[in-house]
């Protein structure tokens, strides 16, 4: 593949904005098309933070791209004008020690990442602002923490145009293919673009585009997230003192976020909501939803009974079967590639993903079995954590 070769990538969240950023780094005439805006309101990058961290259980690949992935997240909050980083560290919890804590401090001294393993009077004495009651460990990870979601994709995108890519508004329809490749894409508009090569990360929209390949195999599910306003002048919940956080809860996970930039304290509840379409889906927050996240967070955060909420969004989760990525080329167009399956842990793999999609893409970097299209099912039992 030539420097003047063109490449059109679809989809302007996470994934394909770092996908764009790496193929327009490495040279290429990049073409970044979405049809309602980098990060938007309904896209599953547009919340306001997703964590990042290193512990992945027994999945050194994922452990071994979030490290890889925080060392490019770094260097674009140090360019930009708010950060994108905040580094409050991440401690996840459990009342037994399961394998995926054991397997998490294998991984990590393998790999010689620095990962602490406390009990919990440990854990009691560290964060005051939880209540540890029938915790018996955690793994804290002090050099991770939240990524700001939105605004790091906008600024990435921002980024990208100014060094030259283009970006265009525009919906792409579902492509036709001529003798086993693509050669354009066409837009809602009637206009088309062409190019050499294209990139399809459409989040929660890959099946929209794709039903009859991936409609079974990507399922999107309705998320709530909810944010509370700590006691005023409490300091106790500002991400120089708080972590964000997950409570394995037997296997019912809960995590949440300090009150970053005064949004307020997040919580959300980590189970698959309703199988959803992104562009119907009811985006008002339940009631029921609310519900139960107040009674956990009445029960792990007694300091915060009471405190009034400040913000609700309804979002999806975009699932593969086992929670596996997808990069892989579209088995009838051999120039373009699917790129999505974020499976509601995809946001801080965003730059090790796109620099994976770039180089499948140019031939430079080999498949990874467990990003192949082959090995997604169409029935769902979710793996990664
Ligand atoms: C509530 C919630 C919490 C999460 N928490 C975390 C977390 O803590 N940590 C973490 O790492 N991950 C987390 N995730 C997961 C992460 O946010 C997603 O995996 C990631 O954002 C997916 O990015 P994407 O680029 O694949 O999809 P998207 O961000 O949805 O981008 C897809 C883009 O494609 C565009 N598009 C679709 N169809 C077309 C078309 N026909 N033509 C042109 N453009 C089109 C859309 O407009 C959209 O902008 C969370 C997700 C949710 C919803």
């Amino acid at each position: 593949m030539g420097s003047k070769d063109h490449v059109a990538v679809i989809g302007a969240g996470v994934f394909g904005a770092w996908c764009a950023h790496h193929l327009n780094s490495a040279g290429h005439k990049v073409t970044l098309v979405d049809a309602h805006g980098p990060a938007h309101a309904r896209a599953s990058s547009g919340g306001e933070s997703r964590l990042t961290r290193a512990g992945y259980g027994k999945d050194a690949i994922y452990t071994r791209m979030a490290h890889d992935s925080l060392a490019q997240w770094k260097a674009l909050s140090a360019v930009s004008g708010l950060p994108i980083f905040h580094p409050h560290g991440v401690v996840f919890f459990g009342a037994t020690e399961e394998d995926y804590f054991r397997d998490a401090v294998r991984v990590h001294a393998e790999l010689g990442l620095p990962i602490e393993r406390l009990d919990g009077r440990q854990l009691a004495r560290k964060f005051p602002m939880i209540d540890f009651t029938g915790v018996a460990v955690g793994l804290y990870e002090p050099g991770f923490g939240a990524l700001m979601a939105r605004r790091s994709v906008q600024t990435l995108v921002d980024r990208f145009v100014r060094a030259g890519g283009s970006y265009v508004h525009g919906a792409a329809r579902t492509p036709e293919p001529a003798n086993g490749r693509l050669d354009h894409i066409t837009l809602a508009s009637g206009e088309k673009i062409a190019a050499d090569r294209f990139v399809f990360a459409l989040g929660p929209w890959l099946p929209k585009l794709f039903p009859a390949l991936l409609g079974k195999r990507i399922v999107a599910t309705r998320q709530e997230v909810f944010f509370f306003a700590p006691p005023a002048g409490d300091p106790r919940f500002l991400p120089a003192a708080m972590p964000g956080w997950a409570d394995f809860n037997q296997g019912d996970i809960y995590y949440g976020f300090p009150d970053l930039e005064s949004r307020g304290v997040k919580f959300a509840h980590d189970a698959h909501g309703a199988v959803v379409d992104p562009d119907t889906q009811d985006r008002r927050p339940s009631k029921e939803a609310l519900a139960d996240v107040i009674a956990f967070r009445d029960r792990r955060f007694p300091l915060l009974r009471g405190a009034p909420l400040t913000e609700a969004r309804v979002c999806q989760y975009e699932n593969s079967s086992n929670g596996d990525f997808l990069i892989d080329f579209h088995p009838e167009m051999s120039n373009a590639l699917l790129v999505g399956g974020g499976s509601g842990h995809g946001f801080k793999h965003g730059p090790e993903v796109g620099r994976h999609a770039a180089g499948r893409l140019l031939g430079t970097l080999p498949a990874e079995p467990r990003f192949s299209l082959a090995t997604k099912s169409e029935t769902h039992n979710r793996e990664v954590h």
